[in-house]
């Protein structure tokens, strides 16, 4: 059987082409799948029925399967998904008072094997389908609305969630040609209709990738810096031996070109007595003089057997304050859904390390 979900508005209007169908009846079931988000074609009652005939032959609407849901008592809603051979991926719902935010699983595991990330100890699985990225916004906006959020932008007719960050498990980039039909699809007036602003893409770095995003589908970049040198981002994230800091940063500077804000998020994880001296503070502030971008300061979220522990409240401040004093704008992330283990680099906690990788050991620095 052939997944409807696993098609953009291009893929769908080329098999109905090969089927004698006229491009505008793609469109309309793709407004059937993601706008009325139907999972069934015989309900596409406005489709010709020779149409519905044809997908009902070997078609389906399939998202993953849910194997738990879980809401914190700040209303954080995970969902872990099953996505077959045993893989697990989560998607994470954060509600606010002006939008409601997905957060999206690219890979089941991740390559890239950052110091302080868990899905990265748990190695890389395999690549996420379109129809499994696409199918976890497909399934939040269809669970919120069955269990009657309420939201002012919903009583409008718009679906529940207004904004996706791909920064769940995986690193987008390496799976690149699927996330950016999933994005496309995000984008889509006949799909979700989001605007390129509202949809973030996070990467770890891969930059060529941003290169290509850049003119493929220039959504709005975060990129994961986390140290202001190239010694110590080594250590942290690996990908930075093949990528260094200044490359990295011209391929921001590149993408800025192109993207829906004139900045980069720099996201930051703030690790004890590791990254967040405050002298790295300023080696950072020099680091990206030249880039137009605001900063993202995560507290790191620990998990078992991890060896960093997360920098003290006053650490995290006065690190903020040296960025803002020296003319960024430099938030902290509230820790969200705290209690279901939904915060960053914490997803599918329970799934078991099939890599059996050696971790690398990053000392701390001496500090100060
Ligand atoms: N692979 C992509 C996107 C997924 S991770 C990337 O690395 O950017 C999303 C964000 O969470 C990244 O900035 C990542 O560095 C951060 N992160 C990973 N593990 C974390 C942890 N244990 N605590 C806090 N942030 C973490
Ligand atoms: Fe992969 Fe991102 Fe985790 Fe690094 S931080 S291991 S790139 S998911």
């Amino acid at each position: 059987m052939i997944n409807l979900l696993d098609f953009d508005q291009a893929a769908l209007t080329a098999l109905f082409a090969e089927r004698g169908e006229k491009p505008f009846r793609a469109r309309q079931a793709l407004r059937w799948v993601h706008r009325r988000l139907v999972d069934r074609i015989d309900a596409m009652t406005d489709l010709a029925q020779s149409a519905r005939d044809v997908l009902a032959r070997d078609a389906e609407i399939r998202a993953p399967v849910v194997v738990r849901d879980s809401t914190a008592g700040d209303g954080t809603r995970k969902w872990l998904l099953d996505v077959g051979g045993a893989n697990a991926i989560e998607a994470v719902y954060i509600p606010e008072d002006d939008r409601g935010t997905l957060c999206i699983s690219s890979q089941a595991g991740c390559a890239l094997d950052c110091a302080f990330c868990s899905t990265g100890k748990q190695g890389f699985n395999r690549n996420l389908g379109v129809a499994e990225i696409v199918g976890q916004l497909w399934h939040a906006n269809r669970a919120l609305l069955a269990d009657g959020a309420s939201a002012p932008w919903i009583e409008q007719g718009r679906h529940p969630i207004t904004n996706v960050v791909m920064m769940g498990m995986g690193e987008p980039l390496a799976n690149f040609d699927n996330v950016v039909s999933a994005m496309n699809l995000m984008l889509d007036d006949n799909a979700y209709g989001l605007s390129r602003r509202r949809v973030t893409l996070s990467t770890s770095g891969i930059v060529p990738a941003i290169d290509r995003l850049r003119d493929a589908c220039p959504v709005a970049l975060a990129v994961s810096l986390h140290a202001p040198n190239d010694a110590l981002r080594d250590r942290l994230v690996p990908i930075n031996r093949k990528y260094p800091l200044r490359e990295l940063l011209a391929a921001c500077v590149r993408y800025i070109e192109k993207a829906p804000r004139d900045f980069v998020t720099f996201e930051y994880v703030m690790l004890d007595h590791v990254n967040d001296a405050p002298e790295q503070a300023r080696e950072l502030a020099e680091l990206v003089r030249d880039v137009p971008c605001k900063f993202n300061l995560i507290p790191f979220n620990p998990f078992p057997n991890t060896e960093f522990a997360t920098s003290s409240r006053n650490r995290i401040v006065s690190f903020q304050r040296i960025l803002r004093d020296a003319g960024f704008v430099a938030t902290t992330r509230k820790t969200r859904g705290d209690d279901i283990d939904a915060a960053c680099g914490q997803l599918a906690g329970q799934v078991q390390d099939r890599s059996k990788r050696r971790t690398i050991k990053v000392q701390p620095l001496a500090t100060h």
